[in-house]
């Protein structure tokens, strides 16, 4: 049997009878009608009410970090991350070539330009090593503002990705941040219940994304968050995000280019009851990624990406890995011609028309992982699916 039928037999005994079967669905109770109506009865569904408020603290609450700003989407998250930042056009962004474009857009939005890097085979995340190395070559400090000695433009910032939910490097990306004096922004979008060493992703980081898209582990809808331990760039990212108007009663004043990026309070009180089940979800996530390994185990040319040293992964997607890129393809149509979705890595950054000409480290581990990689259908209901 070809390789790639193999894989499907073993995926298909694992997923449950029905179709199709999505990459990543959400799951929704009665518990979030219920906050999602009371919400509704209360008339205060916009961008003011209790429901920010309280699901703020809740994410500031589960992951220790003492500010959380909720926002429309990750995106928006991530362009006012880099705004508090002080990203300015012209500036120089340095981010993995392995990770969704909402990464790249909000700084090429901005004016500024991606600078892609390589990751680590062992995290999937910004590889501190080879950054290290890269940035020994191509960086020079002038009166602590780091330059491309290339470009001749600063190197503003460090975004770091936590990709499928395993945590990257932080202890040795924060340091190589601090030497270079980088703001380093933590792509934590897929990462909520994500933790390294016990700290929660975006602990690092001056400042951090999250995402609640319809396909992350807990939804609202659309929505994001931003988080940071820095008072200053919280009240920062909170006056940003609503448009920078200056408190008043009744006068309208604005004193810096702001957006309408506030989770509206209907989004809000979807989230609240999401995140209460935030623990059961990753229970099952844990129990359908020891599913997969267990039902790959025991074929040798395929590797089930195990969850990295140090890190407590969300699980939020599973990833196998080919042995090479000849039958990525054919298992790919084959699962979506009965209507099983997987799908290949996002097309490193640099392959993009939009990207191609943006200046880049070498991309190998990048290259290699999106030839070889598949993410593997990984909604929490499929936990404990067994197959008829
Ligand atoms: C989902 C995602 C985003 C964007 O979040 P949205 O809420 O969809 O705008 C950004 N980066 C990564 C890595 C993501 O997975």
């Amino acid at each position: 049997m070809a390789l790639s039928e193999t894989i499907l037999t073993v995926v298909r005994e694992l997923l449950p009878p029905q179709r199709p079967i999505g990459l990543h669905e959400p799951s929704f109770g009665e518990r979030d009608k219920a906050l999602t109506q009371d919400c509704l009865d209360s008339g205060w569904v916009s961008s003011v009410g209790r429901y920010v408020d309280q699901f703020e603290q809740g994410l500031a609450e589960l992951t220790g970090i003492p500010h959380a700003v909720a926002t429309v989407n990750g995106t928006a998250a991530l362009h006012t991350c880099l705004m508090v930042a002080g990203v300015r056009a012209g500036d120089e962004i340095l981010l993995p070539a392995l990770t969704f474009v909402g990464t790249a857009n909000p700084v090429a939005a901005m004016g500024a330009v991606p600078h892609f890097v390589d990751c680590d085979r062992d995290t999937l995340g910004v590889d501190p090593q080879v950054l290290e190395v890269y940035l020994r070559q191509i960086a020079e400090l002038r009166d602590g503002v780091c330059y491309n000695r290339h470009s001749g433009r600063p190197l503003r910032a460090l975004v770091v990705v936590h990709v499928l939910g395993h945590v990257a490097d932080m202890p040795a990306l924060r340091s190589i941040a601090d030497d270079y004096g980088l703001c380093l922004i933590e792509d934590a979008a897929e990462a909520l219940g994500s933790y390294r060493d016990n700290l929660h992703a975006g602990h690092w980081g001056d400042l951090a994304a999250l995402s609640f898209n319809g396909n992350k582990i807990i939804t609202t809808g659309g929505g994001g968050a931003i988080l940071t331990r820095n008072d200053e760039l919280a009240a920062r990212a909170r006056h940003l995000t609503t448009t920078a108007k200056r408190p008043h009663p009744w006068a309208l004043e604005h004193d810096a280019v702001g957006f309408n990026y506030r989770l509206p309070n209907l989004n809000a009180a979807l989230g609240c009851a999401q995140l209460e089940q935030l623990p059961q979800r990753l229970a099952q996530k844990r129990r359908l990624a020891e599913r997969y390994a267990a039902a790959f185990a025991g074929l040798k040319d395929v590797e089930l990406y195990p969850e990295p040293s140090g890190c407590r992964s969300n699980h939020w997607l599973n990833l196998l890995l080919l042995p090479d890129n000849s039958e990525r393809e054919s298992l790919l149509s084959a699962a979506h011609a009965e209507d099983i979705l997987m799908r290949p890595f996002w097309t490193p950054l640099h392959r993009l028309p939009m990207y191609q000409d943006n200046p880049c480290a070498p991309l190998q581990i990048s290259e290699d992982l999106f030839a070889r990689g598949v993410c593997l259908p990984s909604s929490a209901a499929l936990a404990n699916s067994e197959a008829a």
